[in-house]
């Protein structure tokens, strides 16, 4: 587990001042970069040793074998897994014939530094080989934000005492050998040599391979070029086989001489392309990076960036450690989707292997709200990759016997992957969080082109899902029975408030967009009487309340169950469902993650500030935290309901997810809904945002260790900027030109914001609401009021 600070406080770089071997695995997801189109960890050059090698193509994958220990009707029988591809990181330098390798010799010193700004990862060592040669190796490298097939590298190395014979091979290799990642054998063996070689092509100076996978039929195409300097002669080969190439340059050098190397790469895959066709794509690729050089793709990462920047950046005052953490957030969750162009967004972004390369919930809930606000583009790319599955969740729908569509669960390509279907496709809501993402994407942009093209039929399918899901009573209440909402600990249940209240807004949107979108609606076949069925399911939904207690059911029935013996249960019992049989969390009053709290965030409009607070300390004492999705939200809700330096902790909690490890599993891949979380904790949460019924509205208060805060984000292509102080807030509008103007809510007040006049408002004093939430034994969050 990464220790507290194991990266210095740095408000815009993620440094590494030692190599520990311990921590390898979960640095490599700390520093992978990526563009959402390609992903690589942060391996060290020379390959060895590492973590978890890994290099990622969106979507690139594998199907695999999907047993289940006991089938049933409906259960999806292949899998799909997101496949390493072949690894263009690899630089391996030899020094007068002993091979660079941290484990030997001296390392004199070492550090690796994540620039925020720049998008890139650079790396400085010194080494003393065994034999006693010092040299000194700088290395950067990039996954191009503006050329989007292409990664580059630059290698630089000097010898520091004497002069030295270095010989640098550059290598492209498929099929390398991996941990094993599954104990099933089956699994294993699908994943353990996933590549098939189609051709290999090497030049004097890089070359190509060709592979594709066997069952999912995907061909990828990778490419390397090198651009050589050295002051004196040296020589250049390049020696292919069907899954690796090797560049190899050869030099002497004194000391005060460098040798340098560009490496150039470029990816490219298709499930339907030929082979020439993607050979010539990647052949495309490089020629573009080699016309602007490396210098040139330093220079468009940092202007992508640098425009990124001014529009999302989010600055925090008195919690340094904070301000880091949630620049790193933003930076990650902009590398996950900042090019995925109509792919999904996987849970792990492209930075490990974790939850196969899936995408889930996470995705439209906990990484669209911050990509709409900052890089409305990317989210729309993200529901147009959603739109284009909406056959096969059609299929799904229709297999469970159901209208409309039905979302998996967890995919990569379209089809359900989860083999645990109580906390699978019992998940329905994630058909409501898709219309949730087309909601606010339509409302924050007015792009209703895309409601036209995209939303409209996203909205309209699901819908029809749960007009057949759910069912009218005898009293005429509409219910949502059987279904598993966002807390997996309790699964397969009735109203689930949750998905019946975001059911209900998904079945009240499509209504409002058939009107926008007449013609349209008919062509989807929507006619009058259905659109009056979905009204009237929305307006009956059934929300569960337990009077006695004065708080809502989770689920109904939820507040009778037995309680969880917190006080008993080790902290080693962490995360409970690897701990503890599901049937025995099912049935108790344990919840793993913000659930009836999420609804109360997303659906706010739905409870009253009393209700509010009342049922956030309820659930918030039940609450565990065994999933990444939890803290964040539980910020926003602690901080509504005034009790901010709670928020304040929770918001901690969610930034440092990885930087920390707290969930001891960062090796596998950063948690891109958790980083994105820090976003919407800071912003929905310290800063109150909502926008509700497309009026933007802030409630912005600060937790005492917390003296400013500053946050922009786009709406309707204007530039609105908060800054947020102890007792005022100041709201301005930028690029809308003189006569754009803006009106929303400030603490419920109207208030009206144009570019040339900023408005300046007092924070109305006002102190918690309701009981001071605790959390179960031994779960509280870290302190943040203090210093520490
Ligand atoms: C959570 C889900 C989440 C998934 C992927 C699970 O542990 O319970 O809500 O979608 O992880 O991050």
């Amino acid at each position: 587990m990464i220790r507290e600070r194991a990266y210095p406080v740095d408000p815009w770089h993620i440094r590494e001042t030692r190599l520990d071997l311990d921590l390898l695995a979960q640095s490599e997801s700390v520093f992978a970069l990526s563009n959402g189109h390609i992903g690589i960890r942060g391996n060290l050059d020379e390959g060895e040793p590492h973590g978890l090698p890994g290099t990622y193509l969106n979507s690139f994958y594998e199907l695999r074998p999907l047993p289940h220990a006991e089938g049933g009707y409906g259960f999806p029988e292949s899998g799909q897994t997101m496949v390493n591809v072949s690894n263009a990181k690899l630089m391996r330098l030899l020094v007068d014939d002993e091979p660079f390798d941290v484990r030997y010799g001296e390392l004199r010193s070492h550090e690796r530094s994540l620039d925020m700004r720049a998008g890139t990862l650079e790396r400085v060592v010194e080494w003393v080989s065994p034999s006693g040669q010092g040299v000194r190796v700088r290395t950067v490298r990039l996954v191009s934000f503006t050329q989007r097939a292409v990664v580059a590298f630059l290698y630089e190395v000097e010898p520091l005492d004497a002069s030295a014979r270095l010989i640098l091979q550059s290598e492209l290799v498929a099929n390398e050998q991996l941990p094993p990642t599954s104990k099933d054998p089956r699994v294993a063996a699908v994943l353990d040599h996933p590549l098939q070689a189609e051709e290999m092509l090497e030049q004097r100076s890089g070359g190509l391979l060709v592979h594709r996978t066997k069952a999912s039929n995907l061909r990828m195409a990778a490419a390397m070029e090198h651009l050589v300097e050295t002051p004196g002669r040296h020589a250049i080969t390049t020696e292919g086989h069907a899954d690796w190439l090797r560049t190899t340059v050869a030099c002497r050098l004194e000391p005060g001489q460098k040798l340098r190397v560009v490496k150039l790469a470029a990816y490219g895959w298709s499930s339907m392309r030929s082979l020439p066709a993607l050979r010539d794509q990647v052949g495309a690729a490089l020629a573009s990076a080699r016309l602007d050089g490396w210098e040139g793709l330093v220079q468009q990462q940092r202007e992508f960036l640098d425009a990124f920047w001014d529009h999302s950046d989010v600055r925090v005052e008195g919690d340094p450690e904070v301000q880091q953490a949630v620049r790193f957030g933003l930076f990650h969750t902009l590398q996950a989707g900042a090019r995925a162009e109509k792919r999904p967004i996987g849970s792990k972004g492209l930075t490990g292997p974790g939850y196969d390369g899936h995408t889930f919930w996470d995705a439209e809930t906990f990484v669209l709200p911050a990509l709409t606000y900052t890089q409305p583009s990317a989210a729309a790319d993200v529901l147009r990759w959603r739109h284009s599955t909406l056959d096969l969740a059609r299929e799904r729908a229709q297999t469970l016997g159901l209208q409309g569509a039905a979302f998996p669960w967890r995919t990569i390509r379209g089809q359900e992957c989860s083999g645990y279907w109580p906390a699978g496709t019992a998940g329905f809501h994630i058909g409501a969080d898709i219309a949730d993402a087309v909601r606010r994407y339509v409302q924050a942009t007015g792009d209703y082109d895309f409601e036209r093209e995209v939303g409209l039929e996203l909205l309209v399918e699901t819908a029809r899902l749960w007009r057949s899901l759910g069912h009218h009573d005898r009293h005429g209440r509409f219910h949502i029975d059987g279904v598993t909402g966002p807390d997996e600990y309790t699964a397969v249940v009735n109203d689930n408030i949750y998905t019946n209240l975001m059911a209900q807004q998904n079945l009240m949107t499509a209504v409002e967009a058939c009107k926008r979108h007449p013609d349209l609606a008919r062509r989807f076949g929507v006619d009058d009487e259905e659109a009056a069925s979905w009204r009237d399911a929305a307006a009956a939904v059934h929300i569960p309340y337990d009077k006695e207690l004065g708080v809502h059911q989770q689920c109904e029935g939820f507040t009778r169950l037995q309680e969880w013996d917190f006080e008993n249960t080790p902290p080693e019992g962490y995360p409970l469902l690897l701990n503890y049989p599901y049937f025995d969390l099912y049935r108790k009053q344990v919840v793993k993650q913000a659930d009836l709290v999420m609804a109360m965030y997303i659906r706010g409009d739905a409870f009253t500030p009393e209700e509010k607070a009342r049922n956030f300390a309820y659930y918030d004492a039940r609450t565990v935290r065994d999933s990444s999705l939890s803290a964040c939200i539980q910020a926003v809700l602690a901080a509504e309901t005034g009790h901010l330096e709670l928020a304040h902790d929770y918001l901690g909690e969610a930034a440092l997810m990885d930087l920390h490890d707290l969930h001891q599993n960062a090796r596998d891949g950063v948690h891109v809904a958790s980083l994105a979380g820090s976003w919407i904790a800071l912003v929905a949460g310290l800063g109150g945002m909502r926008d509700f019924n497309g009026q933007l509205s802030f409630a912005p208060r600060l937790p005492s260790r917390i003296n400013n805060l500053d946050f922009s984000l786009l709406w309707r292509g204007l530039r609105l900027r908060v800054n947020v102080t102890a007792d005022e807030v100041t709201y301005s509008l930028r690029n809308g030109g003189g006569s754009a103007r803006l009106t929303l809510l400030h603490h419920g007040k109207e208030i009206e914001v144009t570019q040339v006049r900023p408005v300046t408002m007092p924070i109305p004093s006002a102190g918690p609401v309701g009981p001071a939430p605790t959390q179960p034994a031994g779960r509280a969050p870290v302190r943040r009021a203090t210093p520490h």
